[in-house]
């Protein structure tokens, strides 16, 4: 099965041709470790990890790179605002290196609880300031920078094809001059490369370099992590819409002038997740974080599941209502599984019918990743006549090889969602008095807590390394 993807660059439909054959190189942009991060971010990050499993489905070998912005860039992609990662040290009385480190670590966590596949490489900016140093010199040796007030600028009048991928007409803008003015800059969309004139006094990650000592300006760390890894040319690189304009327009730029030659041949983007008809962002502040959604009773599983409900190039709408729906329909998924784990019938074997419902499901993903619609097909299969349930948990696992629903351990979700309807310290407490009752031997108080637990249906089992329990399944 071909697999077609919507490349934004060409804002057409494409069978995708990889450089190398069976072999994909993958480039994400990573998250801005500032802050947590938020529902909308996650569902870029879900639709780029079922872009992968995939590719892998369809027999590639994916190298994924994705970057850690831990060099702190500006509440404006276009040079303008104040630093993110300094903003929220000084509130948090922290030191930016800390706060980079704390953020990466509970990215990293919830990106393992959507059971997100991790990079082959996923490395922080600034282990690689070198490279992007290296980057600048390239750029500057070839005429395509400037030094204006202590900062490097990239000069896009020296790239004609600025603007391409997000067809932006330079001339047009710059006369609607929406563009915030910065006096330095020849052209208002030149961009920093690297500034040694900080606009914070107390920036403390500064590296030398042969233009001062100062820090990259944030495009150019994808470029040059990427092309460390990856290579001058790639297949291919995704982010959210919002990168379209600025962040992967000035990335191509730097990257195709420096070489000279095509850098990346697919751009995929993500749409938003929306709420209350805004697009989710951190600066606004109210933001859902997954461990909110935990709290709010919702998995993460379970956000997951709504994420592939919707096509990812169409705007997702959270509400109550929207992740409630989804939290029934992947409960009901799980209870089927169970039911169909427990009654392994074997029908008359039907490989007929299971070969037309692999091949219908391979159309779904390699389809641009429809996975609203090869959801519909998990559904189909649990709800035919024409296979038996053995046949039906084989399909169920290989489906899930993209899904990433975690639907092999369907029993345990149960448990989970059980456990936290349950007050665990009660529990807990009453584990340990039954403890102390069979300790000095008073049974009949033994047995009494253990009923009680019973009915709050926990399972209590005794064994030499002492006393465990689970919820009943
Ligand atoms: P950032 O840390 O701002 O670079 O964002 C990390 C990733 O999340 C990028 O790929 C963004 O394009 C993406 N993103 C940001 N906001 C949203 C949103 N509301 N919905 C979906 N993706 C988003
Ligand atoms: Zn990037």
């Amino acid at each position: 099965m071909n697999l077609v993807l919507y490349n934004t660059f060409t804002r057409k439909k494409e069978e995708f041709k990889p450089i190398r054959k069976d072999h994909v190189g993958l480039y994400t942009c990573g998250l801005t470790v500032y802050n947590y991060a938020h529902i909308g971010n996650l569902r870029t990050y879900i639709f780029e990890d079922v872009l992968k499993r995939v590719l892998i489905y369809d027999g590639y070998k994916v190298n994924h790179v994705m970057n850690i912005t831990d060099i702190g860039h500006l509440t404006s992609d276009a040079d303008t605002g104040e630093d993110k990662m300094v903003k929220e040290a000084k509130k948090e009385g922290k030191t930016v290196w800390e706060i980079a480190d704390h953020y990466t670590k509970a990215f990293e966590n919830d990106l393992e609880q959507l059971n997100i596949i991790p990079p082959d490489h996923h490395v922080k900016a600034t282990a690689h300031i070198q490279q992007m140093i290296g980057l600048i010199k390239r750029l500057e040796k070839k005429g395509f920078t400037y030094v204006a007030d202590g900062n490097v600028y990239f000069d896009i009048s020296k790239f004609p094809e600025y603007g391409k991928l997000g067809r932006i007409n330079v001339e047009s803008l710059r006369a609607g001059a929406r563009i915030e003015v910065d006096s330095a800059k020849k052209n208002p969309f030149d961009f920093v490369l690297w500034f040694t004139k900080s606009k914070f006094d107390d920036q403390e990650m500064k590296w030398d370099s042969p233009w001062g000592r100062g820090y990259p300006g944030w495009h150019v760390e994808c470029s040059a992590i990427s092309m460390y890894y990856l290579g001058e040319t790639f297949d291919i690189h995704c982010g959210g819409i919002d990168h379209i304009p600025v962040h992967h327009t000035n990335e191509i730029a730097q990257s195709e002038a420096a070489t000279g030659k095509k850098w990346v041949n697919y751009w995929l983007h993500a749409e938003f997740l929306i709420m209350n008809e805004e697009k989710m962002s951190k600066s606004k502040g109210g933001f859902l974080t997954l461990s909110k959604l935990v709290e709010m009773g919702y998995s993460p599983m379970v956000y997951r599941y709504f994420c592939l409900g919707a096509h990812y190039r169409q705007p997702l709408t959270f509400s109550d209502e929207a992740i409630e729906t989804a939290k029934s329909a992947y409960n009901r998924l799980i209870n089927i599984i169970i039911d169909i784990k427990k009654n392994r019938t074997v029908n008359k074997p039907n490989p007929e019918f299971v070969n037309k419902m692999k091949k219908l499901f391979s159309k779904k993903i390699n389809n641009d990743l429809n996975m609203p619609e090869a959801l519909a097909v998990i559904w189909q299969v649990l709800r035919t006549n024409e296979i038996g349930n053995l046949e039906k948990y084989d399909l169920i696992l290989e489906f899930d090889r993209i899904f990433g629903l975690n639907l092999i351990k369907a029993e345990q979700v149960l448990e989970e969602e059980a456990q936290q309807n349950v007050d665990v310290q009660l529990v807990e407490q009453l584990i340990k008095e039954r403890e102390d009752a069979r300790k000095s031997k008073n049974w009949a108080k033994s047995d009494e807590i253990r009923d009680k637990l019973s009915d709050m249906g926990v399972e209590v089992r005794d064994s030499s390394e002492g006393t465990f329990w689970r919820m009943k399944s």
